[in-house]
Order: structure tokens, then sequence, then C-alpha cells
């Protein structure tokens, strides 16, 4: 196994389109990676680089102790996964597993075993004689994760793997892919615009944004300490709400206004030294929707609260989500299943200030 690293890597594609900025990152020997963002973003072209299918603009790929910027795809020790699963159709499953290692000369007998332990993972052991087009887009995902397990890489890239496949399927390979990573020990570089997928899957996300790597961080690091608004916004669903407004006050009573005083909160302590330098001046304020809850008493604690009329009620089962208009400003926010709020009417809800964050509303840096 192997890690990964990328040294000032960029891609310049023609027309002079940077899809990717000196990136520098290094994945770990059997560490889970996964690079999430919007779509354009550059998350394909670095996994095609690293694949190989793409040439190096500039900057240095290594995999394990060598620089493989000049080693052809198939010499890499590396097996991809593709969004279409690029299956045979004319081949059995089984071919298919089997086509790479026929094609490097296996012997018939350690591609036989090869094909049938992976077949044994994955639980397709009984589709290996069927075409690709008898298959259900679960099946063909399951042969396309098995036809990269067959080659043993040093490295798995998954490029979208599981995009073609609904909701409850999506779900399901999501887990088997994290409990295949547990089970092979081997060094894996996913790729998704999803999230959730990146949340639930990586070990590290890497989160990118106009072909900059914004942040690098363990799931809940990124969730509670994003470095920019943009990461903020993108990781956690719903996403986080930010209000834009102003600091008043120094230390002994600092307070964040907005909406033309419908919001007026009570910063706390441990925050107020490093927003100092914002005192009368314009400011984001962060809060995720969870750090909003109803108001049982429904009277506005001064500092604390917010109140404002509900737009929408979205009953998901467990939860609901309200969308309310503070002062011309979209808030939602998730409360308990069991409270019965009406659309139209001005709601109180307590703001958990320990949790909020404060951007820079020109660089959208994180301030606190
Ligand atoms: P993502 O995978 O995050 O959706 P891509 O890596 O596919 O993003 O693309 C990054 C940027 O590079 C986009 O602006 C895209 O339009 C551009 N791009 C991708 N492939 C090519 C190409 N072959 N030629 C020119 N531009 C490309």
């Amino acid at each position: 196994m192997a890690r990964v690293e990328l040294r000032n890597l960029r891609k310049i594609y023609p027309g002079n389109i940077e899809a990717v900025k000196n990136a520098n990152l290094t994945v770990e020997d059997r560490e889970f990676v996964v690079l999430v963002g919007p779509s354009g973003c550059g998350k394909s072209t670095t996994l095609r680089m690293i694949a190989g299918l793409e040439e190096i603009s500039e900057g240095e790929i290594h995999i394990g102790d060598t620089l493989v910027n000049d080693v052809p795809p198939k010499d890499r020790d590396i097996a991809m996964v593709f969004q279409n699963y690029a299956l045979y159709p004319h081949m059995t499953v089984y071919k298919n597993m089997a086509f790479g290692l026929m094609l490097r000369k296996y012997p018939k007998a350690e591609i036989k075993k090869r094909v049938h332990e992976a077949a044994e993972i994955l639980g397709i052991t009984d589709l290996l004689d069927r075409r690709p087009k008898a298959l259900s887009g679960g099946q063909r995902q399951r042969v396309a994760v098995g036809r990269a397990i067959v080659r043993q890489p040093k490295v798995f890239l998954f490029d979208e793997p599981l995009s073609n496949l609904d909701a409850k399927l999506r779900v399901q390979m999501r887990a088997e892919i994290s409990k295949l990573h547990n089970r092979l020990q081997s060094t894996m570089i996913y790729v998704t615009h999803d999230q959730v997928e990146a949340m639930t899957m990586g070990d590290r996300i890497v989160v990118m944004l106009n072909g900059v790597i914004q942040q690098v961080d363990a799931p809940l690091d990124l969730y509670h300490k994003p470095v920019n608004k943009f990461v903020a916004e993108f990781i956690g669903s719903p996403p986080m709400n930010i209000l834009g407004g102003e600091l008043f006050g120094q230390n002994g009573d600092m307070r964040f206004r907005a909406a033309a005083g419908a919001v007026d909160l009570c910063v706390p302590a441990s925050m107020r030294e490093r927003l100092g330098s914002y005192a009368g001046k314009k400011i984001l304020c962060g809060i995720r929707p969870e750090d909003l809850s109803e108001n049982e008493t429904q009277i506005v604690h001064p500092g604390t609260s917010i109140e404002a009329p509900i737009e929408v009620v979205e009953p998901m089962g467990s939860e609901i989500y309200l969308y309310l208009n503070v002062g011309g400003q979209s808030v939602t926010a998730r409360i308990k299943a069991d409270r019965e709020p009406k659309e139209g009417v001005p709601h109180v809800l307590d703001v958990n200030m320990e949790n909020v964050h404060f951007f820079d509303p020109d660089t959208e840096l994180t301030v606190v």
C-alpha cells in the first residue's frame, strides 16, 4: 500500500482554464480521503491526474516513493472506479473482472482465485456468468468495484461512483465502500459533490472551490471549525444560516445586530477579544439550523433569541425544518418533531450563541 502526495500541482486546460491551482496534499497510507466541492471545482481533474489519465501542467505527484508524473497509468499500481462503471458489455461479469489481469498475463488459477474472492466480498458470486445488461445499477456498481479489487492496487481511486444510483442504494453502497476500506486497509481517494457522502465516508475531507483546496480536515473538524464561509455553508445540511449585520459595543457587552434590529444577539465572552477589531463594523454571523431551538414560552429573551414569522414548515418525521423571514433574510431552523409551528405566525427561537461563527465580510475568512 502507499501514500499519495501532490506537490504544487496545477492543471491548465487549453483556453487557459486553470482547473487546479497549486494543490498540495498528502494522503497517508491506508487513509480514505474524499475530495468534495461543487461541480467544476477541479475534483475529477485532480483524481485523473493521479490516475495518469490527464497530463500534469506543473508540480509533482508521488505514489509511494515514486515520482509518477511520467509513469503511464497502467504502471502506477492504481485502480479507478468510474461513475458510469465502464464495463465491457459483451463480456460476462467474470470476464469483466478478470480482463485486466488477463492482459497482464496473470496465471489462470490466480485470476480465478482473485475474481472469486472479490465476488465473495461484494456478494456477486451468483452473477459471474451474466452480462452487464442483465444487472441492476447497484450490481453493475459492485462489478466495477470488483474489477478494481482484483488488481490489488496500491491505491483505489473513485470518481463519483454512486451518482447513478437511487437514493436508497446510494446510502447502502456508501456503507459497503466504507466496510471495504476497513477490510482491505488500502489507500482510497474518493471524489464526490455530495457533502453527506464526504462526511460519512472520509477519514479526512478535502474541500475544493474554483480549483483551490480550501480546507483539509477530519469531518467533524470541518463542521465545527470551518476556515471560511464557503466551507461553513458547504458542510452541513440544511446549510448554515449566514446573517449580514454589525457588531456593537466592546468587551463588556458586545452585540451582533442585523435585519434592522430584528436580530440583537449578545456575543459570548469567549469570542469578544477575537472580534474586538470589528466593533462598529460590518460582519457576517453564521448560525447552524440545529443551533436554533424553539423557545417553549415563546417569550423573547434579549440577547439570545430571535423572533420572526415562519414562512414554511417542513415536517421531516424525526424533526421539523422551519424557514423564517428574519427582517428579509431567510433563516432555517431544525426543531423537535413534537412541535406544531404554524406558517405565517411569528415565532421565537433561542440561539445557541456559544456555537455561532463570525466571518469577515470582505475576505469571507473565519474570524471566530
Ligand atoms: P469537478 O470534477 O469538480 O466537477 P472538473 O475537474 O471536471 O471539475 O473540471 C474543473 C474545470 O476544468 C471546470 O471548469 C471544467 O469546465 C474544466 N475542464 C474539465 N475538463 C476539461 C477539458 N478537457 N478541457 C477544458 N476544460 C476542462
